[in-house]
């Protein structure tokens, strides 16, 4: 076979690219899979009218989590979160998980017992079961893989690729926290390190930084919506940004967007911090901050009246066509093309 001596940079794709062009190379050779790559999760027909969805993600220290401020219990529950937080989006109820760890000889048998105490309180709190998974040693760090399955009736299954002209765009809970709070843990590190003897001054910020040390996935919301008797026409968990998620179900539903930014839903102490402590624009923090775990979910118009009431969903603009584009309505009027920051990792 022939080498090929060309080298294309990783950086020169992007995430997203790469994962089109992985994508790209599979064909599905069994009937039962229903998706493949391109979602939240994978959907699996299981018979009888059910299907089970899968999804996996791997958390590596020094690019997802830095030990230096990150609770080894809290870094155990958040990396259940991101997960669950997946089969949430596909309208499913989540049921187990199977747990992969890497380890270097840096860490003790008391903190792998302090990692699992987080996961164990976050199975209990979103009722899976952790039945499996597999340990190996690392060079460097920490590197935690998580596999979560779940279950839904076929018809139930909310994908990425299903929004209609003319749907409402709807955003569970507030946005930006994670960013901030992240940005807040960044500036005590550095203030620590500068003088050891500082103590940290987190208290007045303990909403911000919980959100981005111990995320809660919306699983809740899947129960809600059951509820009341709706099922969105597409849906994405905001695990970077809303602006991106918001570029994914654009594409994958070939449609155009319309949001509001006065319609982004954030919290007080997110918009305080923001504002005086980091002069960030806290709609920016939202668009372009990720890991919020947030779902961002489209409805039918005819839908509104069921959930219109609801205490945390706001309703942030509306699907059109492709040809009109992604676009924010700032407060000051303009519009704005919605831009996604695609790619941190690489
Ligand atoms: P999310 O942010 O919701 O976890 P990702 O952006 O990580 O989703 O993944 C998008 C899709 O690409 C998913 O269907 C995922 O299973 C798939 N995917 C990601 N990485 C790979 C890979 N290395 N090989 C095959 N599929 C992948
Ligand atoms: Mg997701």
């Amino acid at each position: 076979m022939e080498q090929t001596t060309q080298r294309t940079e990783l950086s020169q794709l992007g995430e997203f690219g790469l994962i089109e062009r992985i994508k790209q190379k599979v064909t599905l050779q069994n009937p039962t899979t229903l998706m493949g790559i391109g979602d939240d999760a994978a959907v699996i027909d299981i018979g009888n009218g059910w299907c089970q969805v899968i999804s996996s993600d791997l958390l590596a220290e020094g690019i997802h989590f830095d030990l230096t401020f990150t609770p080894l219990q809290h870094l155990g529950y958040k990396a259940v979160s991101v997960n669950i937080s997946d089969i949430a989006a596909m309208n499913a109820q989540p049921e187990q998980i199977l747990v992969s760890l890497a380890l270097s000889n840096r860490f003790s048998v008391e903190a792998v017992d302090a990692l699992y105490e987080g996961m164990l309180a976050a199975c209990k709190d979103y009722k899976v079961d952790l039945v499996g998974g597999d340990t190996t040693s690392s060079r460097s760090g920490l590197i935690i893989s998580i596999t979560a399955l779940g279950r839904a009736p076929k018809e139930k299954i909310t994908y990425r690729h299903t929004a209609k002209k003319g749907d409402i765009i709807c955003v569970s809970g507030d946005l930006g926290g994670a960013y901030v709070g992240l940005q807040l843990l960044l500036r005590e590190k550095a203030e620590f390190s500068a003088n050891p003897r500082m103590q940290p001054q987190l208290e007045p910020f303990a909403y911000v930084v919980g959100r981005q040390l111990r995320p809660i996935a919306k699983t809740s919301l899947v129960y809600e919506l059951a509820d009341l008797g709706v099922i969105p026409t597409s849906m994405i968990d905001i695990s970077d940004g809303l602006a991106s998620e918001l570029l994914h179900i654009a594409k994958s539903s070939q449609l155009g967007v319309v949001i509001y930014e006065d319609k982004i839903p954030i919290d007080r102490q997110t918009y305080e911090v923001a504002i005086n402590e980091f002069k960030l624009i806290p709609s920016v923090c939202a668009l372009n901050g990720g890991e919020d775990y947030e779902l961002l979910f489209t409805i039918a118009q005819s839908d509104y009246e069921k959930i219109k009431l609801h205490d945390d969903i706001s309703f942030i603009g509306y699907m059109t066509e492709a040809a009109q584009g992604c676009y924010m309505i700032t407060r000051a009027g303009q519009k704005v093309p919605i831009t996604a920051q695609g790619w941190k990792h690489f």
